[in-house]
């Protein structure tokens, strides 16, 4: 049986700026959405969902993944509904509702708590950091190989009940596909972001930009978790392999994240014209990521792993890491990196299913 939630177009709306109540169904935003191909009621569909208090449609949609909020419907609709900025918060509703641990929604909710925790945790972290009398290499270490661990942890809950959602509770049934096109297709657009470029007019410094900050972060992310930089044990040159690594992931992330957050600042495209303060507080974390790594590095290859500047800019690194690491990652919109690429794997699934080709238990 389906059940309808009257409250629930209220309690979407507190997850963006929208007015999707104004809405008439006239269908331009399908007509003029360029990842209406397949589904020739997207995103018409989820707005009529959210009028009418559908939840269960809701939190089993993929299209909210599939959207990269390009503006062109937002742009278009006679009735100034912002289907687009809907969709933005359709994708923040569902990562409260796929975060087992309710804190996504107190944060969505009071994002000036997270900001706060955050710089609070960023303060003691520096002054116990600081304080502390061992070997802070070390120390950085363990606290490095943490890191993976946690955010596996937090990760594979969301994704669990992504999957429990999406095609567990509709199918009534467990199912995958192991076909390689499928398998392919989900990992070409965790990489490259293609739904991006099906825009009609495609904004390829918002694709670039995505980009850097995506392959930047992940480098970010392996150089730190694999442990590959010692800078107070080592000193590096500023052409070896991990130094090139670490320019180019510091530079991608500053030049990507700087322009993301240039143009949220000046609202010229319609696709930034809305930001959430967790968009602030991701943006910003971001870029003070890739600010301190290059600061490290560069203080290393240029004075040594003795010089005092070093050793206070390596704590800052590592304590603006953990913020971001325990308190942003697991809560924000850095789990999109993850949900658009499986949402394109569920919506293999659902279809091969629909077929009879799915393998099921
Ligand atoms: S274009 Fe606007 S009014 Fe028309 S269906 Fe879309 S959101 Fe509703
Ligand atoms: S923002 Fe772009 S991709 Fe998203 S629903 Fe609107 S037209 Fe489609």
């Amino acid at each position: 049986m389906t059940r309808v939630n009257p409250e629930l177009l209220e309690e979407i709306r507190k997850y963006g700026a929208f007015d999707i109540s104004a809405c008439f169904n006239c269908g331009n935003c399908t007509a003029v959405c360029p990842l209406a191909k397949e589904d020739a009621s997207f995103p018409r569909r989820l707005i009529r969902c959210g009028q009418v208090g559908l939840e269960d449609k809701i939190i089993s949609a993929v299209e909210p993944w599939h959207c990269y909020y390009c503006g062109e419907c937002s742009q278009t609709c006679p009735r100034e509904a912002s289907p687009g900025e809907y969709m933005m918060a359709l994708r923040r509703y569902l990562i409260a509702r796929y975060d087992i641990t309710g804190i996504s929604k107190i944060f969505y909710k009071n994002s000036y708590l997270q900001i706060s925790l955050a710089a609070g945790l960023f303060a003691a972290l520096v002054v116990l950091f600081n304080r502390y009398t061992g070997d802070f290499g070390a120390l950085a270490a363990k606290i490095e190989m943490a890191f993976p661990v946690y955010v596996t942890l937090a990760l594979g809950g969301y994704v669990l009940n992504m999957y429990r959602h999406i095609i567990v509770k509709p199918l009534g049934k467990i199912a995958l596909t192991f076909k390689p096109k499928h398998i392919y297709e989900t990992f070409y657009h965790g990489f490259t972001q293609a739904n991006f470029t099906g825009c009609e007019e495609t904004d390829w410094w918002r694709w670039i930009s995505h980009l850097l900050v995506m392959s930047g972060y992940t480098l970010t992310l392996l150089i730190s978790n694999l442990h590959l930089l010692e800078p107070l044990n080592e000193r590096y040159t500023p052409f070896g392999p991990v130094s090139l690594l670490v320019w180019y992931a510091g530079l991608s992330i500053i030049i990507g994240g700087g322009s993301m957050s240039l143009r949220r600042v000046f609202k010229r495209r319609e696709s930034s014209k809305f930001s959430h303060p967790s968009d602030w507080l991701f943006v910003t974390m971001l870029f003070l990521i890739g600010l301190s790594t290059l600061a490290t590095h560069f203080t290393n290859v240029a004075y040594g792993p003795e010089n005092p500047l070093l050793a206070q800019l390596y704590r800052i690194n590592i304590a603006i890491e953990t913020v971001w690491i325990i308190l942003i990652v697991p809560f924000t919109k850095w789990i999109h990196i993850f949900f658009r690429p499986l949402a394109i794997y569920f919506q293999h699934i659902k279809k091969e299913a629909e077929a009879g080709t799915a393998f099921s238990l």
